[in-house]
């Protein structure tokens, strides 16, 4: 969630002086105004060079110094404790579960369906320490330079990147820091490795991409290969081992945002550059995957679009039906009217591939592609409202 820094600064540090996106508050360790919190990069930090404080750590790094744990050797009762100061300060995480989507859509507000993957929690802490220990490089960088993407939204997403060596090594820190038998419970871990060890699905050359849900919390992350050699092996989109469905939603926004619905993170991804807030399904033949409809995707849980219409932009060659069964699944659960929008087939002479590609092939001036979007879900719009589309 993205107040969890203030909220863990203001816990320990008292009310600070908000100004832009920096917090001051005044360092309990150094006693001067250097205290600074940043709550849209979700870091803090004390910047008196004499202060014994960290300069830049995220609200686990603050809880564990103000607690006096090592966050390394102690991290889940560091865990425990961020998850019970939150909880405290801000009162968000003290709701209990909601009902699922499905469940309030049948106007019956069950409990939580039992899931065999660990407590939200836990995972949140052990992806976002791995992000952390696998932090986006030049190649990286350029990668997503080449899809639209530049530093700053690298950088807002949250995105990391892994290298065997460091994946293998920030995989053995987790085993460290959270125990053998909790890290199992979190998809992506497994056992397999030599000599006993635990592996991690994404240990390769791969773009690491986050998945959050409305509290923020890190729900899985998806690997998009980086060479060659990476992608003939794995393909170019790789899940973690033992997750769900899950929809990609950039963590600027919240699912009740979302204006439509894609396929692919990256389309979501560079919508989100362009301020307009898209949803993604991780694949069509996985969403649609015997028995993944009876989980309802975790960051849609909850998720209210008020009615509005949401359609869904199929990449080039899906088919009506299954492009209409698709828009049904995203959109009914979270209470939003369904309906399909069909890219163009051509932009210019180029053949238009999927949502991502058809927005940068626009001439560059961000308000010409903002207003092609628009006319897109309009045009979906209006088919889902007369029915002549859904
Ligand atoms: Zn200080």
């Amino acid at each position: 969630m993205k107040g969890e820094v203030l909220a863990v600064c203001s816990r320990y540090l008292g009310p600070g002086k908000t100004s832009g996106k920096r917090t001051t508050y005044r360092c309990s360790r150094c006693g001067k105004e250097k205290f600074e919190a940043n709550h849209e990069r979700g870091i803090a930090g004390c910047w008196n060079e004499a202060c014994a404080a960290p300069r830049c750590t995220d609200a686990l790094g603050l809880v564990a110094f103000f607690e006096g744990l090592d966050e390394r050797l102690q991290f889940p009762e560091v865990v425990k404790k961020a998850h019970e100061v939150a909880g405290v300060v801000g009162g968000m995480r003290a709701a209990g579960p909601r009902p699922s989507a499905r469940a309030r859509a049948a106007g019956s507000p069950g409990p939580e369906p039992q899931r065999a993957e660990a407590d939200p929690e836990v995972k949140n802490a052990a992806y976002r320490r791995l992000l952390s220990l696998c932090p986006p490089t030049d190649r990286s960088l350029a990668f997503w330079r080449s899809r639209g993407v530049g530093e700053e939204l690298v950088a807002e997403g949250r995105f990391g990147e892994a290298t065997p060596k460091a994946a293998r090594a920030a995989t053995r820190a987790l085993e460290r820091a959270l125990g053998r038998k909790r890290l199992l419970g979190v998809p992506g871990f497994f056992a397999g490795g030599g000599r006993g060890r635990i592996s991690f699905t994404l240990v390769g050359d791969y773009a690491l991409i986050p998945y959050h849900d409305r509290e923020g919390r890190i729900t899985t992350i998806e690997g998009r290969a980086l060479t060659a050699t990476q992608e003939e092996r794995t393909g170019k989109y790789v899940s973690l081992r033992g997750s769900a469905n899950h929809l990609y939603v950039f963590p600027r926004y919240r699912p009740d945002d979302l204006l439509a619905f894609c396929e692919g993170p990256i389309g979501a991804i560079v919508a989100a550059r362009y301020g307009l807030a898209v949803g993604a399904i991780q694949g069509l033949r996985r969403f649609h995957a015997p028995g993944a409809a009876d989980e309802p995707l975790p960051e849609l849980r909850g998720a209210d679009l008020q009615g509005r219409v949401a359609p869904y932009v199929p990449d080039r060659g899906v088919g009506k039906e299954l492009a209409e069964e698709t828009a049904c699944a995203l959109a009914e659960p979270a209470r939003g009217l369904p309906a399909v929008a069909v890219l163009p087939e051509h932009s210019g002479t180029a053949p238009v591939e999927d949502l991502d590609g058809w927005l940068l092939s626009l001439p560059p001036d961000p308000r010409v592609r903002r207003a092609a979007f628009g006319r897109l879900l309009a045009v979906g719009a209006s088919s889902g409202e007369h029915g002549a589309t859904v």
